[in-house]
């Protein structure tokens, strides 16, 4: 075997299996350089689903005569000098790579003009060959045209999916980085076609519009929260609305679309209870942080970064968002339920020389700031929304009908209970003193012998939640004290509950975790049925309990506790609008 060192063409190549996937990762490359440039306008055209031509024009600074080569170079890149830079990466682009790897896998031709000079230059590279420079009147800024991508790799063409799939992804990337950069005007055309034109705008919210569609944008509520030097701001699906895939969430660093595993459990963490089981919100996550607490340089594609302080970002993120939400849950607003089928708008899924993470701080202004301090406490609530209500009646057994301020107001009387014993349980196991109750005469309950052991082995995690729970016997046991929140009644049925869930888990830091899906149980168990006439007094009690709790739109399963009607939806509904 001999060793030798491999031709810049052919290391191209390999970089190019890495950067160059398909062509939405072009698409990608081309338009984080227009971005790194400084660009207000960026136009992406596409045909043959970006097999055929991929071309995308930018009104940023320009490249030099001289430099114009050097970036069709490996490793040449203006990003980055030292390695000291690599720890404080402030631009989407810095590994130098990008364009020498589309050049080796695709007829490129670059035209370029930098800002200052009076003329531009164009430049060629074919399957990684170079050509010399030459003059070319444009505009200032950088046009680059990608034809027959993968012309001299076929296999890598062989791995293209449809062209509808591929085209898909294409928008996809525009989509994520509009959102990103909403100063930055985008467009993208497949062959004539426009398909994407996202006009300027400072507020999130309009290009998340554009991006989404007025039906699921409107749909959410936005947020802000800071702590030390961590900014999280975004906006956030809230109820009724969830979808059944996870397509809608958009996660952002430092206005670098990411795809982060931490972030995205994070963010679901914080939706915890208010979800159905394989549901999912819309979200837009944008996370700042200093550039030295993020490493960008963990794959060619960029779509990872690694924390510094990765559980303190978690935990970071939990927090804003539920903070976001729980505001959100204080005052419902009524909110059109969005149709889940519905795809991406085009498909699924610093305008300034930018100085990235704070720009958008100084830009942006969001529709309703909030302040991290504005948090109601239990208890302190004077009129809140469910108190104002005023109750018509109760309906079919579990339903309460009722009007406020603005429109009608359903709400499950069930699903209602189920929360405020859910957050009520939560409460105290919070603050580590889940009160009991003693029962005067234990009940004895009897398991079969596998659910025997089983409780056996755990009754000090019960005792936890409130059971106290002893062996009277072969098999069999009497439950001496319960949790206070429960009401009285037969508590046989309820532990046996508890042991079945208790078959699922394993292992003391599960049981640990599992614990809050076992207060939903209690929660569920103990809570008035449908069914069941209410007195006046016990509506008013279950309102006044309902602005007390945290997330009241939601039972602990994530069903709605109320559904609303404004008078513009009644409206439509009669036919009267
Ligand atoms: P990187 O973006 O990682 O630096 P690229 O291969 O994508 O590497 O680009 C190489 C260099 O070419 C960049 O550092 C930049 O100086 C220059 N460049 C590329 N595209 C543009 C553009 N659209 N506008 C201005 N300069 C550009
Ligand atoms: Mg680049």
């Amino acid at each position: 075997m001999k060793i030798i060192l491999l031709s810049e063409a052919l290391a191209n190549r390999i970089a190019a299996g890495e950067v160059v996937e398909r062509p939405a990762s072009v698409v990608k490359e081309l338009v984080e350089n227009g971005l790194d440039a400084g660009a207000k306008e960026i136009s992406v055209r596409v045909e043959g689903s970006g097999v055929s031509l991929i071309h995308v024009s930018d009104d940023g600074e320009g490249i030099s005569r001289e430099d114009l080569p050097l970036a069709l170079e490996r490793h040449s890149t203006s990003k980055v000098k030292e390695e000291a830079d690599l720890f404080r990466i402030s631009t989407l682009g810095f590994r130098g790579e990008a364009l020498p790897s589309i050049g080796s896998v695709s007829r490129l031709e670059i035209v370029s003009r930098a800002r200052g000079e009076e003329a531009g230059y164009r430049l060629r590279v074919e399957g990684g060959k170079r050509g010399e420079p030459l003059p070319a009147g444009c505009p200032v800024g950088t046009t680059v045209e990608v034809r027959d991508l993968f012309f001299n790799t076929p296999a890598r063409r062989k791995f293209l999916k449809s062209p509808a799939t591929e085209l898909g992804h294409v928008c996809d990337v525009v989509n994520r980085m509009a959102v990103a950069f909403p100063v930055v005007h985008f467009r993208l055309y497949h062959g004539e076609r426009l398909l994407c034109d996202h006009v300027p705008t400072l507020q999130l919210e309009d290009r998340l519009r554009q991006v989404l569609g007025s039906e699921i944008a409107g749909s959410m509520v936005s947020f802000t929260w800071n702590r030390g030097e961590i900014r999280i701001s975004g906006l956030l699906s809230a109820a009724p609305n969830s979808f059944s895939n996870s397509r809608y969430l958009l996660t952002y660093v430092n206005h670098r679309f990411v795809r982060d595993r931490i972030l995205t459990h994070a963010l679901m963490e914080g939706y915890e209870t208010l979800l159905m089981k394989g549901r999912y919100p819309a979200a837009v996550l944008y996370l700042e942080l200093p550039l030295e607490e993020v490493d960008v340089n963990v794959h060619p594609s960029k779509y990872e970064v690694r924390f510094r302080r990765q559980s303190e970002v978690h935990d970071a993120v939990v927090e804003a968002v539920r903070d976001g939400l729980r505001r959100e849950a204080k005052e419902p607003a009524p909110r059109a339920i969005v149709k889940d089928e519905r795809a991406f708008v085009g498909v699924r899924e610093n305008p300034l020389p930018y100085a990235v993470p704070s720009f958008i701080r100084r830009e942006f202004q969001f529709a309703r700031p909030g302040s991290v301090e504005s948090e109601t406490k239990p208890g302190e609530v004077e009129n809140g929304f469910y108190s104002s209500l005023e109750v018509l009646g109760q309906i079919l057994g579990c339903y309460l009908v009722c009007v406020s301020s603005q429109g009608l107001v359903l709400i499950d009387q069930h699903a209602a209970h189920e929360r405020v014993a859910f957050e009520r349980m939560r409460h105290q196991l919070d603050c580590g003193k889940l009160e009991r109750q003693n029962l005067l005469i234990p009940q004895t309950l009897e398991l079969p012998l596998h659910e025997a052991s089983l409780l056996e082995q755990n009754l000090g995690a019960l005792s936890q939640l409130g059971f106290s729970v002893e062996g009277f016997g072969p098999n069999t046991f009497a439950i001496e004290s319960v949790p206070a929140l429960l009401p009285a009644g037969d508590y046989r049925d309820v532990l046996r509950g508890m042991v079945m869930e208790l078959a699922h888990v394993e292992g003391s830091t599960e049981l640990k975790q599992n614990l809050e899906e076992r207060l939903m149980t209690i929660a569920c168990h103990s809570v008035i049925r449908a069914n069941r006439k209410l007195s006046k007094e016990e509506i008013q009690a279950l309102l006044r309990d309902l602005d007390q709790i945290d997330f009241a739109t939601q039972c602990p399963h994530g069903r709605p506790v109320l559904i609303q009607f404004s008078e513009e939806q009644l409206e439509r509904m009669f036919k009267r609008a």
